[in-house]
Order: C-alpha cells, then sequence, then structure tokens
C-alpha cells in the first residue's frame, strides 16, 4: 500500500485574479463590479466580457452600470432600493428637526403667553418684573433663533443630500431606460411609451408606431461576426435619430428591431419620414476603410399604423407588425402601411412584442 500523499489539486484563485483586474484597471471594488467582472472572468457571457474590454483602464462607474443594468436587470433594482433607503434617512432626519423645531417654538410661545400673563395680573409699573420677564424673553429669543438657525443648516444639508440622490435616481433611470450599444431608448421606455399613447383620446388619433426591421441581418452576422453586426446596428440607429424630427420617441425593441412614435401626423407624414429613412439608409456605404470590405447596402423594412386604428397598445403593436410583416413579404426595404384585411402567413411569425 502506498503511503505517497496525492498532490492538492491547484485550485485556480479565481477571487484574487477577479480583484487583481478590477485594481489594475482602476475599478471600485464594490460587488455589482465584482459580479462584472465574474462574469467576464468565466466568460458565460461574451457580449459582457468583450463590452466590459473595451472600457480599457478609464471604465467610469457609469460605463459599468450602463453594462450592469443591460446584463443583469436586478442591478437597477439594487440602486433603487440603496437610493430609497438613503432618502428615507433624509426625509426622517429632516422631520426629526422639523418636529424639535416645533416643539421649541411651543415652549417660546408658552413663555410669551405665561409672561404676558404674569405682566398683566401684577403691577405694570414694577421695574423688577419688567426686567425679569426682559431678561427671560431675551435669553429664550435667544435661544430659539440658535436653534432655529441650526434647524435650518440641518435641512439645508439634508435637502443637498436628498437632492444629489434625486439626481443620481434621474441617471439610473435614464441608464435603465436607454439601450447601451445604440443610445436610442430601449423595450422598457417604449413599453411604457406605447401605453401611454391611450392616455389621451385625442392626440392618439393623430399618433403613429413604426416598426422597422434590418433586412436580412443574421447573413451580417454569420458572414462578417458579431462586433461588425454591432457597429452596423449603432450607425443604423444613428441614421434613424437622424432622420426624424426630436420630438419623435425612437426605440431600439430588439436584437436590430426599432419601433418609433410620431404624435401630430398624418399618416402621409409618417410614410414620407418612413422613405427618408429607409432610402437615406439604402444609399449609406457600409465601408470598412482600412479592409476595403464593403458589408452594405443594409436596408430595412418598416411597417407603419395609426393609433385610431387601434382600441389598445397591444393591439396598435400588432397591426404595426403585420405592416412590417407584409413589408417583408413584399420583398423587404420598402415602407408598408397597416390596412384593414391584411393577412398574416403563420409560416414566420413576426410578432415580437408578446403582451
Ligand atoms: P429578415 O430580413 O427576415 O429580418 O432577416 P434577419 O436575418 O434580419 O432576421 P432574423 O430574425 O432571422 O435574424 C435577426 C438577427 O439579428 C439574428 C442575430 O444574428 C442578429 N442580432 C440580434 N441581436 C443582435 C445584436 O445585439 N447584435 C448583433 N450583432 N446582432 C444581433
Ligand atoms: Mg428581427
Ligand atoms: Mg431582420
Amino acid at each position: 500500500m502506498s503511503t505517497a500523499i496525492a498532490p492538492k489539486a491547484q485550485i485556480p484563485d479565481v477571487a484574487g485574479q477577479i480583484t487583481y483586474a478590477m485594481r489594475s484597471m482602476g475599478v471600485a471594488p464594490i460587488p455589482r463590479n465584482y459580479e462584472l467582472f465574474y462574469e467576464a472572468y468565466i466568460g458565460s457571457n461574451p457580449a459582457l466580457t468583450r463590452e466590459l474590454a473595451a472600457l480599457g483602464n478609464s471604465a467610469t462607474q457609469e460605463e459599468l452600470d450602463n453594462i450592469g443594468a443591460k446584463y443583469f436587470p436586478r442591478h437597477a433594482g439594487r440602486i433603487f432600493d440603496d437610493a430609497h433607503a438613503r432618502l428615507t434617512i433624509g426625509l426622517d432626519a429632516v422631520l426629526r428637526a422639523l418636529k424639535q423645531e416645533r416643539s421649541t417654538l411651543d415652549s417660546y410661545n408658552r413663555l410669551l403667553g405665561e409672561t404676558c400673563e404674569r405682566i398683566s395680573s401684577r403691577n405694570h409699573n414694577s421695574t423688577d418684573l419688567l426686567r425679569s420677564a426682559i431678561d427671560m424673553l431675551t435669553a429664550a429669543t435667544g435661544d430659539t433663533m440658535a436653534h432655529g438657525e441650526k434647524t435650518v443648516e440641518n435641512v439645508a444639508q439634508r435637502s443637498q443630500e436628498m437632492d444629489q440622490v434625486r439626481k443620481e435616481l434621474d441617471e439610473y433611470k435614464r441608464i435603465a431606460n436607454t439601450d447601451a450599444l445604440t443610445r436610442l431608448s430601449n423595450r422598457r421606455a417604449f413599453e411604457d411609451r406605447l401605453i401611454s399613447i391611450f392616455d389621451n383620446q385625442l392626440t392618439r388619433q393623430t399618433t403613429a408606431l413604426v416598426l422597422a426591421d434590418i433586412d436580412h441581418f443574421k447573413r451580417i452576422n454569420d458572414t462578417y461576426g458579431h462586433p461588425v453586426g454591432d457597429k452596423i446596428l449603432a450607425t443604423v440607429a444613428s441614421i434613424i435619430r437622424a432622420n426624424v424630427r426630436r420630438e419623435v420617441f425612437v426605440s431600439r425593441v430588439g436584437g436590430e428591431e426599432f419601433a418609433l412614435i410620431m404624435e401630430g401626423v398624418a399618416v402621409d407624414d409618417v410614410v414620407a419620414v418612413c422613405e427618408r429613412i429607409r432610402r437615406t439608409l439604402e444609399s449609406t456605404p457600409f465601408k470598412n476603410s482600412r479592409t476595403k470590405i464593403d458589408y452594405g447596402p443594409i436596408t430595412l423594412s418598416l411597417g407603419i399604423c395609426m393609433a385610431s386604428e387601434a382600441a389598445d397598445s397591444g393591439e396598435l403593436y400588432n397591426k404595426a407588425d403585420l405592416a412590417l410583416y407584409c413589408a417583408k413579404n413584399a420583398g423587404r426595404n420598402c415602407s408598408n402601411v397597416y390596412q384593414e384585411g391584411m393577412q398574416k402567413d403563420f409560416t414566420k411569425s413576426w410578432l415580437i412584442y408578446k403582451n
């Protein structure tokens, strides 16, 4: 029987390597950052690893949180919980300071009343009584004013802290509603916006939903790889954004799918805008200046539906989706307006929105 002790299996120091990587990239050693780096280390999500690596050594917390919000939606929840706790503490402190201030003012008021009573119930000319009353009131006034100033200072400081939390919340809300790749509004923001169309029955009549889907995008990814696909997506997003008015809501609602919401428009205006986007994209060169590879032409199919055609957001989406489906069936690279009686061939589902 051998008595030799088997050498201990080498256990990789994962935590050590992750913290080393975080330290060398100057990343704050907080749990949500660790989670990002852990995922990148084990390589379970290549897109996350790629985006994190692309930040290099100068990643800001905002950029890290952007990636966190994209791949771990619960990060945003944690940030909100934290901000909520800080706001509650701040408000509690303000309320306590105000309550104390109120009890100090109550005491001061009581003192004023009692002094007034004593003066009127005894000899008005008694200088001793008046002097002692004045002394007492002067001291009490001084104390009350000092207390008041302290309260003002305290409340001002707390308000400043709460204002900071509010700003952070606004920023996180922006991040939570923004698509990290294209900087457009994301699906979450789109769904809120889509539902809100039906809040106002009057403006609904002149509101349109456009769904746009890049044609044969899978081929781009399959031929040139995902990073090229991502760059093209970002360019398509900026072309769409640049071809509509500022107030048009533009979002990325799926991989290579975009949704636009336009207000105060007639269907002809919407078709004109869609055609402008489509033609601009079609004629935009997608050429790699270094390798000379031409990825283009990149084209888009668009489905349009006026909100007046639907009773709710689900129906509006389905009808715009049906119009998009028909645009694809009609040969792609075209805009199509929803019409009563449009039919769907169920061999391929274009329903990207599920209730
Ligand atoms: P169609 O004209 O019928 O729309 O064809 P398609 O290839 O665009 O449609 P399909 O739905 O079959 O494929 C969509 C492709 O979009 C699949 C996937 O490779 C790609 N895609 C989805 N999300 C992303 C992303 O975030 N980045 C990149 N690079 N590609 C994505
Ligand atoms: Mg698609
Ligand atoms: Mg497509």
